[in-house]
């Protein structure tokens, strides 16, 4: 018996043979057991994914004279010529060398009221169907909408934005997707039973990641595979095949680029060069571990067992993943690309991967200039970090709370002066909140008084502030319940300036004699929201109004 591949040998026959596309088996039978099938199908997806066998199974369906459990039987004659492509009645169109209207009227339009030769209907398949043009689409639209009884059309697509939305609306459309890598795995490992190969797992697993979701590919690659090994499917000779550099390769590749590492870099590029890998598929196995990292540290992938580089912050790899992939499109054309690749990659070492740490060794060296020195995170020492998210009010209000140590150690010596110096002022001081910030530190109060209090005091407290942290730092009072009521004890020298910043309390009525629903509407609105009433109006006199 002559050699048959396995990409044709193992073709599904009928429809219970179609791998991942569960929807299209179950709409079919369904109609079949019905008898209700429509007379315009439309199939749309990436290549390789199964619509034009498919298309063959339909056309057995509607054909075949044993049909059992509403699948075709893969035996009769129909169901045979239909396989070997030489059924008089089923009539396959590759649409893209019949693109102009002339050929659509002699091959479809002139024929499709001549009856079947001998099967149920004649059957018109159209693959690539969006390559006809728009004069041939308006030809076919009247033909698909009201075809005769005895005609069916399937048509077949990779390209579904390319068909007029006329014809989309005539057909019965069905969405096919690529197969998953599991369920090409799948097969795979079925079919290596029935052809008693033997095979590594990750073998399978490398075939059915590089295959894109098309098994006639993944088949064509096993038979590559099994036919230079005698059946023998290890994973070596797979990376091989393939023309792809092994694991250990990418990995040192990697970490090479992660630790700046340029003698590494080189290295690597010897074994590459020597060992005659492709650079593009070199770099394509570098995106893809990069990009399984970023994946695996957010805790995004399933792959438990792929091994992190440490010490890196997660975003970097998703940037370098990126990277690869402008490097990939960079040297395409490039008369040498493993040159390219090396000199692209060591430009990638030289920008800083990982800008984040960057930014924090400079705002540390910056904080180490005004005498506030904290130790800078090196990329080595930086662990992974948990993706970023919004903080939550929650967490925002202790932040502010968690005053930078030295803020809070300042604010301690001072209060440790005061306490010998003036006790009453620290009686009422140790009942306040200070909130640090960067040039300017808030004490909160319970009531009213102690605020007043110490805020009569407040040059004393900021000139013992500006000893200590060896800077001026603007001090504020203000009531925990109100914090709008801020009086600005650092403005507060000048009479003018205290008057502008004077807090009234008024009632409604001094604002406004009239009704204040009617003047101040929004504030009736406010209130409706908050489900509260209008008690008391405070008003702020600021510089402006006061001119
Ligand atoms: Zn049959």
């Amino acid at each position: 018996m002559s050699y048959e591949n396995l990409a044709l040998k193992y073709r599904p026959q009928i429809l219970d043979d179609l791998v991942g596309q569960e929807a299209f088996i179950r709409t079919i039978k369904n109609a079949v057991e019905a008898g209700r099938l429509a007379k315009a199908f439309l199939f749309y997806g990436p290549r390789g994914c199964g619509k034009t066998s498919s298309a063959r199974i339909l056309a057995k369906t509607l054909n075949c004279r044993n049909i059992k459990d509403n699948n075709p039987c893969g035996k009769c004659s129909s169901c045979l010529e239909i396989s070997q492509s030489r059924s008089l009645d089923v009539l396959e169109i590759d649409a893209a060398s019949h693109t102009q209207v002339q050929n659509v009227r002699d091959v479809i339009i002139d024929n499709i009221n001549i009856a079947p030769s001998r099967d149920k209907y004649k059957i018109y398949i159209l693959d690539e169907v969006h390559m006809l043009s728009n004069s041939a689409f308006n030809a076919l639209l009247k033909t698909v909408e009201e075809p005769p009884p005895h005609a069916v059309f399937i048509m077949a697509t990779t390209e579904i934005n390319k068909v007029p939305a006329t014809i989309i609306s005539r057909c019965q459309t069905f969405r096919f997707k690529p197969i998953s890598k599991e369920e090409l795995k799948k097969r795979l490992a079925e079919i290596c039973e029935k052809e008693k190969f033997s095979y590594e797992d990750k073998a399978l697993d490398i075939i059915a990641s590089s295959c894109g979701g098309a098994m006639r590919d993944a088949l064509t690659i096993l038979d590559r595979i099994s036919s230079f090994s005698k059946g023998k499917i290890e994973t070596s000779l797979t990376f091989e095949t393939l023309g792809l550099p092994p694991e250990e390769i990418v990995k040192k590749l990697a970490l090479s680029i992660l630790n700046r590492d340029a003698s590494g870099i080189n290295s690597v590029f010897k074994i590459i060069s020597s060992d005659g890998f492709e650079p593009q598929a070199v770099l394509r196995e570098l995106r893809n571990y990069f990009a399984q990292s970023f994946l695996s540290a957010n805790s995004f992938s399933l792959d438990a067992s792929f091994d992190v580089p440490a010490g890196h912050n997660p975003y970097s790899f998703a940037k370098l993943s990126r990277k690869m992939n402008r490097i990939m499109e960079e040297i395409k054309f490039s008369d040498n690309p493993l040159l390219a690749c090396e000199m692209a990659l060591y430009t990638v070492i030289e920008t800083p991967v990982d800008i984040e740490a960057l930014v924090k060794r400079l705002e540390a060296a910056e904080s180490a200039v005004s005498g506030n020195y904290t130790a800078p995170p090196s990329f080595q020492e930086q662990k992974p970090q948990p993706i970023l998210r919004e903080n939550t009010e929650e967490e925002k209000k202790t932040e502010i709370l968690k005053a930078p140590l030295h803020s809070s150690e300042i604010w301690r010596k001072v209060t440790d002066v005061i306490s010998s110096e003036d006790p009453a002022l620290f009686n009422f001081l140790s009942d306040c909140s200070a909130i640090f910030g960067e040039n300017e530190w808030k004490l909160r109060f319970e009531k009213d008084f102690p605020k007043v209090f110490c805020s009569k005091k407040s040059q004393y407290i900021s000139s013992l502030i500006a000893k200590t942290a060896g800077r001026d730092i603007k001090i504020s009072f203000e009531l925990k319940n109100n914090p709008q009521e801020v009086v600005d004890v650092t403005n507060s020298k000048s009479p003018d300036n205290q008057e502008n910043n004077e807090v009234e309390n008024l009632n409604w009525q001094d604002i406004n004699e009239g009704d204040p629903k009617d003047t101040f509407p929004e504030y009736k609105k406010i209130s409706k929201m908050l489900k509260g009433s209008i008690v008391k109006v405070h008003k702020i006199k600021n510089k402006e109004s006061a001119k």
